[in-house]
């Protein structure tokens, strides 16, 4: 069965140089961020607008590894949600 992915695979088709010279192999669209192995362009998998480079084992452990997701999007999304709820528990007295 074969899985959609919305990744650059179809770059294969259209400028497969781009791709080699980046020394990625058939079948692949990137190198993995984490391990170094030939991987897919994918969004991050979960509720970040995030987009990187993974291999298909890197993605499940990808969210609890990524100190970059952690600092750019949680990290502020905890503190506006701290702060809502802190305002809400203000204006409720
Ligand atoms: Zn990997
Ligand atoms: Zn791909």
């Amino acid at each position: 069965m074969k899985v959609a992915r919305n990744c650059y695979c179809n770059l294969w088709k259209k400028d497969p140089k781009a791709l080699e010279d980046q020394g990625i192999p058939l079948g692949y669209c990137g190198i993995c961020e984490r391990c170094g192995k030939p991987g897919h362009v994918q969004h991050f998998p979960g509720p970040v607008p995030y987009t990187g480079t993974w291999c298909d084992h890197c993605v499940k452990i990808v969210p609890w590894t990524n100190i970059t997701i952690w600092l750019k999007f949680i990290i502020p999304t905890l503190i506006i949600s701290a702060s809502i709820w802190y305002l809400f528990k203000f204006y409720q007295k």
